[in-house]
């Protein structure tokens, strides 16, 4: 595995490698980009990564990512990112997790971690004991606790950016919004959208889910496949990466794509795809960073107003590049990278003039 070359091209910064034989801890935290802060991510914790090559481009491709999600959500935060190749045969859990906590700890705060997937609000506590240098802590122990209820408002102050731009209106009232995946930012969402007049239809292999979002809500139950070819304003993705692939594509009657899921698009190429077809896309980066810029603000102190006031600035973000794009006959995700990378290149001429 040859290391240097990816990070030549994408300009990382460092790769740490951690193990500890007493509990068995194999770790890769990866840093992207620290120009605008410490390296900010979650920390994954899977046991079936199959090589330690798989962990490490996991590792770097979440890294760079949280460089960019962070550049756009103006928070000063760069790229980090951690994956835990978990042992296959029976662990000792919390000792691994503050071992882990341990190594983060000797980056100095140049990496500040925090729960992902495969890791719970148990594992970040077991971490904490470790190193300061962890958040999203719950509530009851002074963390921000739960992201999904400010991803959830951020997507709606995309959306409603979205809607005045593109369809020209202030308020969402009588919108039709189509939502895959009801679960702890779809719900909520939902919820939300509701409140402001927009006409839901769900979908959810989770029966459960999409039950309470018709009882609570109003919302029109349908299918998966069914809700693709619905002809909405917005498609909300919020369930696993991907919703925009070869199969979906061709149903697609939405005018705009804008969802909280990571990794919307299963290939670059399929937003072009969308932009030819004239449905816009709100790339996923910008819009789902709510979670992210309320767990950041853990940092200089909670606040939740704080937080709130943040997060909603995400339409500001969300207009520019909407503006941005069609002043440029580009698409949208092309514009937010491109933004990316001309902050970071200027900051980076400023720091070293
Ligand atoms: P979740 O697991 O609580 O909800 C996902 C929902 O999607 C569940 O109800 C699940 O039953 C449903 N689902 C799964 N596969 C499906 C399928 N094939 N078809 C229909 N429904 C399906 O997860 P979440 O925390 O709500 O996150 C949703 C998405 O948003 C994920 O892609 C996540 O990475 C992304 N995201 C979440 C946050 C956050 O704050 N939680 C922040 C940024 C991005």
């Amino acid at each position: 595995m040859d290391l240097f070359p990816t990070m030549t091209e994408k300009a990382y910064e460092s790769v740490h490698f951690f193990h500890d034989s007493r509990t068995g801890l194999r770790a890769i935290v990866a840093l992207h980009d620290t120009t605008f802060g410490p390296g900010l991510g979650g920390t994954r914790a899977i046991s079936t990564y199959e090589t330690e090559a798989e962990a490490v481009d996991d590792a770097l491709r979440l890294a760079r990512g949280m460089t960019f999600k962070a550049t756009l959500a103006n928070i000063p935060f760069g790229g980090g990112k951690a994956v835990i190749m978990l042992p296959k045969e029976p662990f000792d859990r919390p000792a691994l997790f503050e071992a882990f906590g341990r190594a983060v700890d000797t980056l100095g705060g140049r990496y500040i971690t925090t729960e992902d997937a495969g890791t719970s609000p148990e594992d970040v506590a077991h971490m904490r004991r470790g190193t300061k240098h962890v958040v999203g802590m719950p509530r009851e122990m002074g963390g921000s606790g739960d992201p999904s209820p400010f991803t959830a408002f951020g997507v709606v102050r995309g959306i409603e950016a979205l809607a005045k731009f593109h369809f020209g209106r202030s308020d969402l009232e009588g919108l039709k919004v189509s939502i895959l995946g009801v679960g702890h930012v779809g719900y909520p969402l939902a919820r939300l959208l509701h409140e402001r007049g927009v006409k839901l239809w769900v979908a959810d292999v989770n029966p459960e889910a999409t039950r309470r979002a018709a009882e609570e809500l109003g919302a029109v139950v349908v299918s998966p496949e069914e809700l693709l070819s619905l002809e909405v304003d917005v498609f909300a993705p919020c369930a696993l990466g991907g919703a925009i692939n070869d199969r979906s594509l061709p149903l697609l009657r939405c005018k705009a794509v804008a969802g909280s899921a990571n990794n919307q698009l299963r290939e670059d190429r399929h937003g072009k795809e969308l932009y030819d077809r004239g449905i816009v896309y709100v790339p996923d980066y910008v819009i789902n960073a709510g979670g992210l810029i309320n767990v950041a603000q853990e940092v200089e102190g909670y606040d939740e107003q704080k937080s709130r006031e943040k997060v909603s600035r995400i339409y500001d973000t969300v207009y520019a590049i909407l503006e941005r794009a069609k002043a440029e006959n580009s698409r949208p995700e092309v514009v937010a990278d491109r933004i990316v990378l001309e902050r970071l290149a200027k900051a980076k001429a400023e720091k070293a003039a």
